[in-house]
């Protein structure tokens, strides 16, 4: 991470950030779901910004408040196929995180109450996919969740590490894929350090995906990638609009591309994390902000624009 973006004060990274987040409560962030439907026509995921737990007790509200947003979602009285599925992460259920040499204690057992009611409900999950700490431990949570029947939750995959290649030999029948360049930086070993290499490798894999019968979530902000997956990778494995969409972040100005794929029948999918706490939120902020300082000047005009 850029060593300005990662000790600009929590304060700051907040504030330039805020634009990345939905609010701070499922009230709220439900709000923006379906605001979002009714007005752009868009679909959401809804996540909850629950990193660097430190605690049990985090570790079960983050559980517990994964519960309540299955629930929500199931009273939300949006139309079924507008029901946001919901997004998260394994590092939020355990105190001993895998990076940090841990055992993800707790995590698995969150994730599977969380799928159970989840399946009990009607609602879809997609487990994010963290650091390569991480990467063994949720595909085979995914495997296990699979074996099982729960086939209502989706996993994520990045491009930009050479183990993924194999992974997709590995994966469930039918399992829904978000496909990303993915946001950690790894070392050259063990991952691609260039970018147009793994924005190819994104259109590369969701061709093998969608052959072998996979839903592909193609989740990049690159319009140019995103046009050749729909005008070459699409039509290359004769597949309809079943079968794909396309996602991005909220908070990442592209109005006006994702109208554009509305206007033609393209199902299109908002990433929507909202905070109950923002120590939990930084770290997902200060990514953000390290991906694309660009926002702290954005922020600052807009700012200024508005008075
Ligand atoms: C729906 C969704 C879910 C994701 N889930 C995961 C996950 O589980 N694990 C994981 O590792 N990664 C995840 N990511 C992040 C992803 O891996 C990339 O880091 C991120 O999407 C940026 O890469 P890009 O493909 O958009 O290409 P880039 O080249 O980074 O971006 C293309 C263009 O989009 C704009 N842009 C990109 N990012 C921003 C930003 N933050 N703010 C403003 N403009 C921006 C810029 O103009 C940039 O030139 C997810 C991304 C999306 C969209």
């Amino acid at each position: 991470m850029n060593p300005l973006i990662r000790f600009i004060p929590a304060f700051l990274v907040r504030f330039f950030a805020s634009p990345y987040v939905a609010g701070d409560s499922l009230e709220k962030a439900m709000g923006v779901v379906k605001k979002l439907k009714a007005d752009r026509g868009l679909l959401s995921t809804l996540d909850l910004l629950a990193e660097d737990i430190r605690n049990e007790v985090q570790a079960q509200q983050n559980l517990d408040t994964y519960l309540s947003m299955v629930d929500a979602v199931a009273q939300s009285g949006l139309p079924l196929e507008a029901w946001p599925t919901l997004s998260l992460k394994p590092s939020s259920y355990t105190t001993s995180p895998l990076q940090l040499g841990g055992d993800a204690a707790g995590s698995r057992e969150a994730m599977m109450k969380i799928a159970a009611r989840a399946a009990e409900k009607g609602v879809a999950l997609s487990i994010d996919m963290e650091s390569r700490h991480w990467t063994d431990f949720t595909l085979e949570t995914l495997r296990l969740m699979h074996a099982q029947g729960m086939t209502h939750v989706g996993a994520v995959l990045q491009t930009r590490l050479h183990r993924t290649e194999k992974d997709l030999d590995a994966l469930p029948k039918g399992l829904r894929v978000r496909l990303v360049i993915g946001i950690y930086r790894e070392p050259s070993d063990v991952a691609l350090t260039d970018k147009p290499a793994m924005k190819e490798r994104l259109l590369a894999f969701a061709e093998t995906l969608l052959k072998r019968g996979h839903y592909v979530e193609f989740a990049t902000h690159d319009d140019t990638y995103v046009r050749r997956f729909l005008e070459q990778v699409v039509p290359r494995c004769g597949v309809g609009t079943d079968r794909y969409e396309v996602q991005m972040l909220y908070g990442v100005p592209r109005d006006r591309f994702l109208a554009d794929l509305r206007r033609q029948g393209i199902k299109a999918r908002l990433y929507v994390p909202f905070a109950l706490s923002w120590d939990m939120a930084i770290q997902y902020l200060r990514r953000r902000l390290d991906e694309y300082p660009a926002m702290v000047w954005l922020v600052t005009k807009n700012m200024f624009s508005r008075r």
